[in-house]
């Protein structure tokens, strides 16, 4: 007999609950979509009320822990996710799709987040600032918001929530963490390594839910004081208005569609394996993924043949199989948006190179698989050129020189990630100055980053503090400003 897939619960006020609601949804692996790993409740907007009152009756306590004790737990939080690395990271390839090393690449990724906001607990102080009136110290701290609202993607479905909750629990803020409904499952194995720490009940709530009902119930709970989002520019724009109204804090990291810019004095080998591993690693779902290659035009057909010769090894199938490369998109609705943009880069004249099609053998008969497609004489003001896909479709935009590749890379609404290759030092430092990106890389790919460095985009990508590095603290902090006066008198002189 079948055994029936199990529900994930709710975890409010330190316990783990059944929800309330009657309906609920499948969570499939999309690399085997027969395989139902478990049963999503959509928790109704009244047990995300139940999560803010846990989270804002936690703070008080939590708020006053010292900061080193706080930092303690999210250490210990990390040391037991490096005990669960290859538990986690196999769930991760079963729930999201991507391969096993990019799981694990990002389960790590996450734990070394957590190890260095643990460590900022110990020196995430104020500054003693100047003051021109005698006999007085002048000093700021950092101080919690209260409770905040974490509203995360699929696509990095362990490293995001813990860089939202590792820095929001390290300032001393309580938090509801409300993950996508593609992966409730590698969310609740983030909340119960927390819980193992040692976080106190109410310090961290799980609400499992649509975006639609339980999320923006969130984004506006009177009790919740900031919102950190990261997903698509559609809801973000949105929570952010939303948030605006509120006056709270409102912190969005969204899509992307980042270019590699290749001059014809590149190192082609570099710039093709980066252009493969950023294109279509991850299946192309990270928002740092590679969607353009903006190359001058006299290299442009000697890179083409090298990137084909290249993609064509690639081997898609379930990310569990370690030779795998590409894994599946991470559901049917997403597969298809992918296969619809391949249509509008067809329609709109691109000449197709490779892929174009969803793939149904090989190992990909039963999941979501679109082949590696690579398209070329891309138009700047075309469809694929300008939209975000978040699928493994790279476009090609000839350019003439330098100047117009910098022109045609900025001229996108988004601004996470670029990479040039080039070796030509006055142009690396020009385009280092000039592109709109938050993140640039030059002469490797446009993915990748680390713990200790700021992460997050320019123009529509992003709003608020970049996250991660020492400015994570920034968005869960408020800075109060403080004079000692110790002369004993009145004060002698006045500051405007
Ligand atoms: P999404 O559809 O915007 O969803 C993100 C989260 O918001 C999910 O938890 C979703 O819940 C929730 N949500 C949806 N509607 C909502 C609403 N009305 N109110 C409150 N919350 C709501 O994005 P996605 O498809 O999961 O993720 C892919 C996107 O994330 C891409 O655009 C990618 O570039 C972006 N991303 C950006 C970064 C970055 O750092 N810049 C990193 C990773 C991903 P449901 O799941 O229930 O819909």
């Amino acid at each position: 007999m079948a055994t029936a897939a199990p529900a994930y619960r709710l975890f409010i006020n330190g316990e783990w609950k059944e929800s309330r609601t009657r309906r609920a949804v499948d969570n499939r692996n999309p690399a085997m979509i027969q395989e139902i790993l478990g049963r999503v409740p959509l928790a109704v907007p009244e047990e995300a009320n139940d999560a803010v009152e846990a989270a804002a009756e936690a703070f008080p306590a939590w708020r006053h822990k010292p900061a080193p004790q706080r930092g303690a737990i999210v250490a210990r939080a990390a040391q037991i996710m490096t005990a669960r690395k290859e538990e986690l990271s196999r769930a991760l390839t079963r729930e999201e799709g991507k391969a096993l090393r990019e799981s694990r690449g990002e389960v790590q990724r996450a734990i070394n987040v957590m190890e260095f906001t643990a460590g900022e607990s110990r020196r995430s102080g104020g500054d003693i600032i100047p003051t021109e009136l005698e006999d007085n110290l002048c000093y700021t701290v950092r101080q919690p918001l209260g409770v905040v609202a974490l509203i995360t993607p699929w696509n990095f479905p362990v490293a995001i929530p813990c860089w939202k909750i590792a820095p929001a629990l390290v300032a001393g803020n309580t938090v509801v963490f409300k993950p996508a409904t593609l992966t409730p499952m590698t969310a609740a194995m983030v909340v119960e390594i927390f819980q193992e720490a040692g976080l106190p009940a109410g310090c961290l709530n799980l609400v499992l839910g649509t975006g639609g009902e339980v999320g923006e119930r969130l984004v506006d709970h009177p009790k919740v004081k900031a919102v950190s989002f990261t997903g698509s520019n559609e809801i973000g724009s949105r929570l952010y208005a939303k948030g605006a109204q509120r006056m709270i804090r409102v912190q969005c990291e969204m899509g992307g569609k980042n270019p590699v810019v290749v001059l014809e004095d590149a190192d082609l080998d570099l710039a093709v394996s980066a252009t493969v591993q950023g294109a279509f690693g991850s299946t192309g779902q990270r928002c740092t993924a590679t969607s353009r290659v903006v190359i001058v035009e006299e290299i442009a057909d000697r890179f083409l043949d090298r990137l084909l010769s290249q993609a064509a090894k690639l081997k898609s199938g379930s990310g569990l199989d370690e030779s795998v490369d590409v894994g599946p998109s991470v559901d049917e609705t997403q597969m298809n948006t992918v296969l619809r943009y391949i249509e509008i880069g067809k329609r709109e004249g691109a000449k197709l190179l490779c892929g174009g099609e969803r793939l149904r053998d090989g190992g990909c008969e039963n999941g979501y698989f679109v082949a590696p497609t690579i398209f070329d004489h891309v138009r700047r003001d075309a469809r694929i050129a300008q939209e975000e896909i978040f699928g493994p479709v790279l476009a090609i935009q000839r350019v003439r020189d330098f100047e117009e590749a910098l022109d045609a890379a900025n001229d996108v609404r988004f601004g996470l990630s670029s990479s040039l290759f080039s070796n030509d030092a006055a142009r690396i430092f020009r385009f280092i100055d000039g592109i709109e990106t938050g993140i640039t890389h030059i002469n490797s790919g446009t993915v990748g980053g680390e713990a200790q460095v700021p992460f997050g985009g320019m123009k529509a990508t992003g709003v608020g503090p970049r996250e991660q590095g020492t400015t994570a603290l920034d968005f869960y902090t408020e800075i109060k400003a403080v004079y000692v006066d110790y002369t004993g008198r009145k004060r002698q002189s006045n500051l405007y």
